[in-house]
């Protein structure tokens, strides 16, 4: 079983999962499947991972089989494990507690494309749909606090197998990063009655040097202290604390403004590794006027290494003013 432990200084977490050593690795530069090895994300390789939780499919095509778009499955190798109940274990300053929680799979296209930039927008929207389906339904347990959704596109930003797919990890406590952000957006709208996020995302409209684009409902902007090269976020221009609250319009509306968004990346650093991921409200939490989801983009293109995890702080070489032009002039 994993374990969450706690270093006794720092009070830093991490998860200890030994079973996830035996993940296939890729071979290569992100250009094999496992060497000989059948793609299990493909139509017809269904008995190749877990039975599936969610699917969007054919009417009438039976669970497992072919004939879906979308396809929700347990991670074979799990990080965390739904069974059992939460124990914390103390051995003197030494705290741990049982890995409990769940880690999904979604497997995003039938196709056997290793770019989220090849997919179509309705695929980018089935995508999306299923996010918001498997965030739903996980959020309604009481046992669960946090809700992380996250893609890693190509084998130098984690992926393990090329097949495009995101996961989704289900946590009964809210990580340290997380619940600092929480207090900062609670702490400014208690001293000034507005959302950090709103005001964020007018500034940055207003100023236009880091704006990338922008629709009537989204926009896509390079923060101003970006930890990676490239790094942009996209936000909801309307206040809205959880991504699971998108209507099928929203949907919509952010499958195309991500797809242009990806596509802009892939001309502009010529397809990138990159990780994104989606921070939205906690489940069971009062925190829905000060804080607004967002996805987070990340291009893997300089890897951290000593100064990084030495001393927390990150250096990036390209500035954001910098970045958000590459990027505004990478449109189609
Ligand atoms: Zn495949
Ligand atoms: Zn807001």
């Amino acid at each position: 079983m994993p374990e969450f432990r706690w270093d006794p200084i720092t009070g830093r977490s991490v998860i200890i999962a030994a079973g996830r050593s035996k993940r296939p690795r890729l071979h290569g530069a992100g250009n094999g499947q496992a060497r000989g090895e059948p793609c299990p994300f493909c139509p017809g390789n269904e008995a190749l991972t877990p039975p599936e939780i969610w699917a969007l499919r054919e009417h009438h095509s039976a669970a497992d089989k072919p004939g879906w778009t979308v396809r929700v499955v347990p991670n074979k190798y799990p990080a965390l494990e739904d069974h059992g109940a939460l124990t914390v274990k103390r051995d003197s300053f030494y705290e741990s507690l049982n890995g409990l929680g769940i880690h999904e799979v979604i497997i995003e296209s039938p196709d056997h494309e290793i770019n989220m930039g090849a997919l179509n927008i309705d695929q980018c929207a089935d995508i999306l749909r299923a996010y918001r389906a498997r965030m739903r339904a996980v959020g309604d347990d009481p046992r669960w606090r946090y809700l992380l959704l996250y893609k890693n596109q190509g084998e130098r930003a984690g992926a393990t197998l090329e097949h495009v797919h995101s996961q989704l990890i289900v946590l009964p406590i809210v990580p340290q990063s997380a619940a600092d952000e929480l207090t900062s957006a609670k702490k400014h709208y208690d001293s000034t009655g507005h959302c950090i996020f709103c005001e964020i995302v007018q500034r940055e409209v207003e100023r236009g040097e880091r704006l990338v684009s922008q629709s009537d409902k989204f926009i896509a902007f390079c923060p101003f202290a970006p930890r990676f090269s490239y790094e942009a976020w996209i936000l909801p221009k309307n206040h809205v604390a959880a991504f699971e609250q998108s209507t099928d319009e929203d949907i919509a509306a952010l499958a195309q403004f991500v797809r242009d968004f990806i596509s802009r990346l892939n001309r502009a650093l010529d397809r990138p590794p990159f990780n994104y991921v989606i921070y939205s409200k906690p489940p069971h939490q009062s925190t829905t006027r000060y804080y607004h989801w967002r996805i987070e983009i990340l291009p893997q293109i300089a890897r951290a290494a000593g100064f990084e995890w030495g001393s927390g702080m990150y250096m990036n070489s390209v500035a954001p003013e910098e970045a958000a032009r590459l990027l505004r002039d990478a449109a189609l």
